[in-house]
């Protein structure tokens, strides 16, 4: 133990995270987490808050009313979802594909609801059809619930065929967007999700520890017509909206607001709406296909087909003999480099590369491909250094070529 009188400031060390998040930060983010703390009932507060859940419509491309960030992680997003929207005795069918799922499932037993569970591996996306089969067999079932990103394995599902089928059915859809918000496609209007939550330290590259979300018209009502209160007083959305969407009325307290947390993301999102979403996406896009490009040049193999592939999440298989842990901390102590680890079935037998928000760039993307082949001929295993960083830079090379072809195109039509 360290005696009290010896512990100094703490001086974090400078680190690359392309793991599963958190992710870089941008200095225009740390910057505003800097900023003086005011009242959580001052008007320039309150006038931020409202520009935030207007911003956050931006991210999930909704309307919704009721879309604000959760005071807490994407954990406390999930559990906002189920206390709200599962009651004792509720029928739930969870589909599980990985970690997230599974963390469905206990939300679930802890509300008082059913679960039935819609499995598929880990690596897979969730099957269509397992879901169609599971609610044909409960026509009863209340609410569907799924992981759009998944994660612990980098596999992407289709969300918007797996809302299509609970709407058809007449359940409310729980999505968890956590890791895809602001880095691939999402579309909750569009799709017609009910319940989606998300995180601020993935694709957004926010300070971890807040939760946007957002519900549909569908939701809220059931969430009005419960017969019970729910057992969460810190999560009950009636008591958080006095505070989050008073709509011209007064506020009132609920709890304090993380107030320095919120300007992070206020930054974080008005930088979002200044690149625009779809170019996030399309740059999320191309920095994966230069990572895997560069990957497979050294012989590695990822994890997900290529249909259901995560830009943002690379899950890449462990060569066969190799130290996976020896291979993590060459990576962190060398180049202060961080990725992921497997979890669950998947532990010692996958690396996950993430590429999230302000992670995901050119240079990380070459010095994570420089640095994983330094780490691999270290620890025995013969790859050709040079070769993943070639692959990834014709990659980069042939979206220059393309870009610089547009534009003269452009040109010639002006
Ligand atoms: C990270 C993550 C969560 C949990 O978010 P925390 O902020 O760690 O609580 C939930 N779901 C998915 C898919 C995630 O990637």
């Amino acid at each position: 133990m360290t005696s009290p009188a010896k512990i100094r400031s703490f001086h974090p060390p400078q680190r690359i995270l392309m793991g599963p998040g958190p992710s870089d930060m941008h200095p225009r983010v740390q910057n505003a987490l800097g900023q003086p703390v005011i009242g959580h009932l001052d008007p320039a507060f309150v006038g931020m808050m409202e520009e935030l859940k207007d911003l956050l419509r931006y991210a999930f491309q909704t309307k919704n009313s009721l879309t604000f960030p959760v005071s807490g992680p994407g954990s406390v997003g999930m559990e906002t979802c189920f206390v709200n929207l599962v009651e004792p005795g509720d029928k739930v069918i969870v589909c599980r594909n990985g970690v997230f799922g599974g963390r469905m499932i206990e939300n679930v037993e802890r509300c008082g609801g059913t679960p039935v569970v819609v499995e598929d591996a880990w690596g897979e996306p969730v099957d269509p059809n397992k879901l169609e089969d599971a609610l044909r067999a409960h026509p009863d079932a209340k609410v569907v619930a799924f992981v759009h990103a998944e994660t612990s394995t980098g596999a992407q599902s289709d969300a918007r065929a797996l809302a299509g089928l609970a709407r058809q059915r007449g359940a409310l859809t729980i999505v968890d967007a956590v890791t895809s918000l602001g880095g691939s496609p999402l579309a909750v209007d569009a799709w017609g999700l009910d319940a989606v939550y998300s995180g601020s330290q993935k694709c957004l590259s926010c300070t971890p520890g807040l939760s946007p979300v957002t519900f549909s018209e569908r939701a809220v009502e059931r969430v009005k017509a419960r017969k019970k209160k729910g057992q969460s007083w810190f999560m009950d959305l009636s008591l958080v909206l006095e505070y989050w969407n008073a709509h011209g009325g007064k506020r009132t307290y609920h709890h304090t607001a993380p107030i320095n947390a919120l300007y992070g993301l206020h930054e974080a999102l008005v930088m979002l709406r200044e690149e625009g979403i779809e170019d996030s996406w399309r740059r999320h896009r191309r920095h994966h296909l230069a990572l895997k490009a560069g990957l497979e040049a050294m012989g590695l193999k990822l994890l997900v087909r290529e249909d259901a592939r995560l830009p943002q999440l690379n899950a890449v298989h462990v060569p066969a003999g190799i130290d996976e842990l020896a291979v993590r901390q060459a990576l962190l102590g060398d180049f202060n480099l961080e990725i992921g680890a497997g979890l669950g079935p998947l532990a010692g037998r996958i690396w996950r590369f993430g590429l999230m928000g302000h992670s995901c760039k050119t240079e990380n993307v070459m010095l994570c491909l420089s640095a994983l082949g330094t780490a691999l001929v270290d620890v025995g295993h013969p790859v050709e250094l040079g070769h993943g960083e070639a692959a990834a830079h014709d990659i980069y090379a042939a979206h220059h070529a393309e870009e610089a072809r547009a534009r003269v195109a452009k040109l010639k039509r002006a």
